[in-house]
């Protein structure tokens, strides 16, 4: 048995009855068992064409599933509420992303596990510090309580080493406020989270005791991954009701 942590979310239809659904399709014992889930979140939405706001939230499961069945079965259950997959972080009924399997670490092109936003999009980090605080993340060593606490840190410090997007940090100044952008040679001094944007970046997870955010599977160009990074970290979730 492996205890593993879900992200759901949704931005079209009812997605208070598509949340109820997914549970209920993909929740079967004995492979699959609910352990516990967070309330109900709304947010913001993040990225270009990504529509209205969503509804979000976390849930644990115990399961006898390998990590690539439990893939095949969460897209299952997305195909059948109705996702298609049209547009990278385009509008959808239900998005079903497996943010953690137990402490076991999976990169493939099919599947990061850790899911590499896991640790920085607020709209995930909240509704799991409701339920999963004491968790420890097992790439960055930290639990979910202390990475969520260290999010809240204003100015929060980002260490950038893209010189395109730094000589744009005006733009970013004026549109996040609460961030203090630092170039390659002041973030070496620095403790900022540092930015993976290409490839050719970081292999550690973690630089000066900091988690890197990886957002090379992001869409769009650099400038636009560092503007969605900042938008989820800054982002102030509001919990709704219990689920
Ligand atoms: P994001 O992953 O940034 O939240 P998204 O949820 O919009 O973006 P999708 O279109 O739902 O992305 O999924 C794209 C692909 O991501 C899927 O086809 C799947 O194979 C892959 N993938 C890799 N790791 C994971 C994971 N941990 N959970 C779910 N899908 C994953
Ligand atoms: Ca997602
Ligand atoms: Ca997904």
């Amino acid at each position: 048995m492996s205890v593993c942590w879900i992200g759901i979310g949704a931005n079209l239809g009812d997605s208070r009855a598509s949340f109820d659904a997914a549970l209920q399709e993909l929740c079967r014992p004995p492979e699959v068992q609910l352990l516990a889930r967070s309330g109900l979140y709304r947010t913001a939405p993040i990225g270009q064409q990504v529509g209205g706001n969503f509804s979000n939230a976390v849930f644990s499961i115990a399961t006898t599933l390998s990590p690539f069945e439990l893939l095949d079965r969460l897209q299952d259950v997305e195909a059948a509420l109705g996702r298609t997959r049209d547009l990278r972080w385009g509008p959808r009924p239900i998005d079903l992303d497996l943010l953690f399997f137990g402490d076991q670490v999976i990169k493939t092109p099919r599947l990061t596990v850790p899911h590499p936003a896991a640790w920085y999009r607020r709209f995930v980090v909240d509704p799991l510090v409701e339920v999963a605080s004491a968790f420890r993340h097992p790439l960055l060593g930290k639990s979910i309580g202390e990475l969520h606490a260290e999010l809240a840190n204003r100015p929060l410090v980002v260490a950038c080493f893209d010189q395109g997007v730094v000589s744009r940090s005006g733009e970013l100044r004026d549109r996040f406020p609460g961030v203090r952008l630092l170039s390659a040679t002041a973030a070496t001094e620095a403790s900022g989270f540092p930015m993976k944007l290409q490839d050719d970046d970081w292999s550690d997870p973690v630089w000066n005791g900091r988690p890197v955010a990886d957002l090379t599977g992001c869409p769009g160009d650099a400038f636009q991954r560092v503007v969605d990074f900042l938008a989820a970290v800054l982002d102030t979730p509001r919990r709704i009701s219990d689920w």
